[in-house]
């Protein structure tokens, strides 16, 4: 899109007063690291642009930069610049139904340094792109593959961060799998090699009956705003919802297993490969995968009313 927000801060922190510019390449020095976000505006029929929970992509932003050693925006400050970028952009988000445009919070260590330590500065910027809806025409099953060999993250590292770091592992996994026609990857825990994490982009739950189950959150998964958000729409409509450990048994025996994340919404998961099994699941309209993304899909973008308080509108 044409436009974005840029704000520098200075290495004790002191964010200046970020400005809207022409999307374009910035000079920087090379740098240390970055953390991003990643979240979305929609377009509701009568027009109005809706956000979906930046709030949550602020904390989240906070508390990776914590574990970055890196000074963050406030909640506040980082809320209005996507709320100014989308404003700024906002020829660029498609009719209703049709798309949504990402907006991408990206906060990198922007001073010149040659050792490892924090940088002497950095830059907040977001950007946007309009980006159509995840399946093109109704709603594909997603087809999984379970890695044994490369891990996305260990205890004690930073897999719970969005950092741009945490994508580097899961690359070669992710286009091996995909040249073996399946559409993404489940990761295992990096120890015992038998529990579920997450898939490269998005959370990962389990159905069984009428209890879904999903992977804690100790630090090498991303805590997911989507997923958060549909932990509340279940439990609201009478499931029973369990974050624990998710053996990878269970994952094979499961009625149904979805996927959630800002790009995929809530997805359902036709199959399963793992060694030399591979199972099918139910993904049909009376899924419970399909009657929790109605409801998802229908606050994001206005169709259903938000009784949460999870949309902000910005015109
Ligand atoms: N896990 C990973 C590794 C991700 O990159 C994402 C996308 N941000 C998610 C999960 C889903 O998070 P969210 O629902 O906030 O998009």
């Amino acid at each position: 899109a044409d436009y974005m927000y840029v704000m520098k801060c200075s290495k004790d922190g002191e964010f200046t007063q970020g400005e809207i510019s022409r999307f374009g390449n910035i000079q920087l020095s090379p740098s240390a690291g970055a953390i991003y976000e990643g979240t979305k505006a929609y377009r509701k029929e009568n027009g109005k642009l809706l956000l979906f929970r930046p709030d949550h992509n602020a904390v989240r932003m906070q508390l990776g930069a914590e574990r970055m050693l890196m000074p963050s925006p406030s909640v506040d400050q980082f809320v209005d610049a996507v709320k100014q970028t989308a404003y700024a952009n906002k020829r660029w988000v498609p009719p209703s139904g049709k798309g949504s445009l990402y907006i991408r919070p990206l906060l990198m260590g922007s001073g010149p340094i040659l050792g490892l330590g924090p940088s002497p500065e950095y830059t907040f910027i977001v950007y946007a792109s309009p980006v159509g809806n995840y399946f093109k025409e109704g709603i594909a099953a997603l087809n999984l593959y379970v890695e044994e060999e490369y891990v996305r993250a260990a205890p004690g590292g930073a897999g719970g961060v969005k950092s741009i770091t945490n994508y580097a592992p899961v690359l070669k996994a992710l286009s091996r799998a995909k040249s073996r026609g399946v559409s993404d990857v489940l990761y295992l825990d990096s120890v015992k090699k038998k529990y579920l994490e997450e898939a490269s982009s998005c959370n990962v739950f389990v159905v069984k009956g009428r209890t879904i189950s999903t992977p804690a959150t100790n630090g090498t998964i991303l805590e997911g705003v989507t997923r958060k958000s549909v932990m509340e729409i279940a439990s609201d409509q009478g499931y029973e919802v369990v974050e624990k450990s998710v053996h990878v048994d269970e994952v094979m025996d499961a009625d149904e297993v979805f996927c959630t994340g800002t790009a995929v919404g809530v997805a359902p998961v036709g199959t399963i490969t793992y060694q030399d099994k591979r199972v099918e699941y139910e993904t049909g309209d009376e899924s419970v995968c399909q009657k929790l993304r109605s409801v998802l899909v229908g606050i994001q973008t206005g169709s259903i009313e938000d009784t949460k308080g999870w949309v902000t509108c910005i015109n």
